[in-house]
């Protein structure tokens, strides 16, 4: 079955990865701006890193046959630093204009400080500020939840946010309800142990159903899949779903959530 993977880390996967992942159905691919395994020393390391998701990794994609698309922003992982956050801001702009760029992201919080939020806001006013859809990363285990409320409050102060625009990443059980309730894209990401499994992913789908709801394998560092899309493919199989809900879950929903981006180009092969 075709599949996209609408949120994964490409730049910390190896080119076999890229074969297989062709060879079992992606057809297309999204990188958000993410950690590269260490804090940056300086603007110009975020510059080189947003060209290399602008200009290296597409190529490297497409080589496998799959289409690239990228997000631009600064991570939360590293936007303690109030002062070096609105130089990487400024830099957003430039980049947003890119062919292969569809809004900025993954933004949010990590440890959900008071510095984060400064930065989050600087960020989500960059993006308003040139009407870009946004991609959200919540935080991990036990602030999960606290930052996905954060996040949500946050939006939900800011009158210009379109909610169809808006994904919010990394949802568990306790927080996909969150996010769906107020109109967002959720996004459910398939790790091997923590976030959630093919198997929790399936209960949430057939608890909440597939509306607006994206799944992904966020390869990136960490224990990681980039297989994870087809695994759950695999899975709701198993529990009997029928293709049509899979296909919606894992091609019509990301085609329908990257297609309100006029940089999307992506042609599906057949009627959808
Ligand atoms: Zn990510």
């Amino acid at each position: 079955m075709d599949f996209f993977d609408p949120h994964i880390h490409v730049a910390s996967r190896t080119t076999d990865d890229l074969a297989l992942m062709a060879k079992m159905g992606c057809v297309v691919v999204g990188e958000p701006a993410f950690w590269m395994g260490y804090d940056r020393g300086g603007v110009n390391s975020f510059h080189d890193y947003f060209r290399q998701l602008t200009e290296w990794e597409p190529k490297r994609c497409a080589a496998a046959g799959i289409e690239h698309y990228a997000w631009m922003g600064l991570n939360a992982k590293e936007a303690e630093n109030v002062g070096f956050a609105r130089e990487v801001i400024a830099e957003l702009p430039a980049f947003l204009e890119r062919p292969n760029v569809l809004g900025v992201g993954e933004i949010g919080l990590h440890k959900c400080t008071r510095n984060e939020v400064t930065t989050l806001l600087g960020l989500i006013d960059a993006a308003l500020a040139s009407s870009q859809m946004m991609l959200f990363h919540t935080p991990h285990l036990e602030d999960k939840y606290k930052g996905t409320r954060m996040i949500l409050d946050v939006l939900a102060d800011d009158r210009r946010v379109d909610p169809a625009r808006v994904c919010i990443d990394h949802c568990e059980e306790h927080t996909i309800r969150l996010a769906l309730e107020s109109g967002y894209w959720a996004g459910v990401t398939l790790y091997p142990t923590t976030k959630a499994t093919p198997e929790r992913t399936a209960d949430m789908v057939e608890m909440y159903g597939p509306e607006r709801l994206l799944v992904n394998s966020s390869a990136d560092w960490g224990p990681s899949n980039p297989l994870a899309v087809p695994e759950f493919i695999a899975t709701m199989r198993r529990r009997g779903h029928p293709d049509s809900l899979i296909r919606r879950l894992v091609y019509e929903n990301p085609l329908a959530w990257f297609r309100q981006s006029e940089h999307f180009r992506f042609a599906p092969a057949r009627a959808t």
